[in-house]
């Protein structure tokens, strides 16, 4: 993260160039460009050993006029307050842009998860839930699996909820386990939903998926998803990928089934023998097709935009970009797809998940991936259209997009009282 601007002014940042564009009334401006709730919570935890540790949590929702509230909780120790309220304003645009009847919101805990015993890990899931079921639930705010988290998080915060209220709520989470009401695609769905999207960026390029190369930052749920995807489906060659430890490079392309076999025995790349170890930077820098950092926020800034040699930047994770290194891309002529419309699959099929709950009604996986494919491409191409329209850069359209949704609906709903 550049140390001059914080994630929350970056969001705030994009917000206003979007609310120029639209010539966003001043007051509608007010309401949008901040944040609705914000609840921190301090908790205790018994572990392994006997002791109490103390933690500390966050939800924050932006925006409800469209909807209940949608968005993951993030393990990592860095969390902050404004990075939360950053990535719950981003899930109101997220959700607007692929048209989901959401709003926006985020949470998160001040922990390393991989520090933490299975049963910590539990007991802080089932504390962290009941600490934030006074705004959680169904009809209010639904959370979802981000960094640090995964299914069987999900599943503890979901028979959590269920526990307090004495018979089960499936649909008060998503990303949970297929055995509990989870939806068939949903851990590949962010990275298919990406996939689609740079399918089409390609498209309008002229490239031929087949043949081009591509580089993945940070090898988690929608890094790996995606590299497999890009790689299987669309048949482009992975140059290289990495993690928080470690970063491997192969000109010709990387065998991704050895390298995943080997990162889940060694537990990092290092070490990986058909490829070279390459510094974490490095990675951003490297020339190929399509770039897809996958890993944290704040990661092509000013020091380092101008040497990102892709063609395309397919932004997995949320915020990767600050708006300086947007403008320095631009200039490179760089198509980037913005996060609110790249990563957008997962949200996408987590709504999927919410109506089969809530219908008790399942899908096959291959109807889930055709409705997301049908998602995700019209979304890209209303975006598309909108920054050839506007002549904006795709970020900037896609947040007019959403931002005019949003406006429309809390114009429509007005000020309470
Ligand atoms: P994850 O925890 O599964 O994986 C994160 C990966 O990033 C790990 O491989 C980790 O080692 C790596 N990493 C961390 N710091 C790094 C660094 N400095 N350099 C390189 N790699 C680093 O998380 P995830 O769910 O894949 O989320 C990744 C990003 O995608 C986040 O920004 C998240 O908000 C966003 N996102 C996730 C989803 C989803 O469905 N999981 C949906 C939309 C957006």
């Amino acid at each position: 993260m550049p140390e001059d601007q914080s994630a929350y002014a970056i969001a705030q940042e994009q917000f206003d160039r979007a609310a120029d564009v639209l010539d966003l009334e001043d007051g509608l401006r007010k309401v949008l460009r901040e944040v609705k709730r914000e609840l921190v919570v301090h908790f205790p935890v018994h572990m392994d050993d006997g002791s109490i540790e103390m933690f500390t949590g966050y939800r924050v929702q932006h925006n409800l006029a469209r909807g209940p509230a949608k968005g993951g909780l993030r393990f990592h120790p860095a969390v902050t307050l404004d990075e939360v309220k950053a990535l719950a304003m981003w899930m109101t645009w997220k959700c607007a842009v692929v048209g989901l009847p959401y709003g926006g919101a985020k949470g998160g805990v001040i922990v390393d998860p991989k520090r933490l015993s299975l049963g910590e890990q539990q007991r802080l899931v089932r504390r962290f839930a009941t600490e934030i079921s006074i705004v959680v639930g169904p009809e209010s705010d639904i959370p979802a699996p981000d960094m640090g988290t995964n299914a069987q998080h999900m599943a503890w915060f979901m028979d959590t909820i269920s526990m307090h209220r004495g018979y089960s709520v499936p649909a008060t989470v998503t990303g949970k386990p297929l055995a509990v009401g989870g939806s068939e695609g949903r851990p590949e769905a962010t990275g298919r939903g990406l996939t689609f999207c740079v399918l089409e960026g390609l498209e309008e390029l002229g490239i031929q998926p087949a043949g081009s190369t591509a580089v993945v930052q940070g090898f988690g749920n929608v890094g790996s998803v995606s590299a497999r995807l890009l790689n299987r489906e669309a048949g482009m060659s992975i140059l290289a990928v990495s993690d928080s430890t470690s970063a491997i490079y192969n000109g010709h392309g990387l065998d991704l089934e050895e390298v995943e076999r080997y990162k889940a025995t060694h537990g990092s790349f290092a070490g990986y023998p058909d490829a070279e170890n390459i510094e974490a930077h490095e990675i951003l820098e490297l020339e190929c097709t399509v770039l897809v950092p996958a890993a944290l926020e704040g990661q092509i800034h000013h020091g380092n935009a101008e040497r990102v040699r892709a063609k395309v930047v397919a932004e997995g994770a949320n915020g990767p970009t600050t708006p300086e290194a947007d403008d320095i891309l631009a200039q490179k002529g760089v198509l980037l797809i913005p996060d609110i419309l790249a990563n957008a699959g997962g949200v996408t099929v987590s709504y999927f998940e919410w109506v089969q709950d809530l219908q008790a009604f399942f899908w096959e996986e291959s109807e889930i991936n055709q409705r997301l494919r049908h998602i995700m491409s019209r979304a890209y191409k209303q975006v598309s259209q909108a920054a050839h329209g506007r002549k904006v850069s795709m970020r900037t359209a896609a947040y007019a997009l959403a931002v005019d949704q949003v406006a429309r609906a809390s114009e429509a709903r007005g000020i309470y009282p």
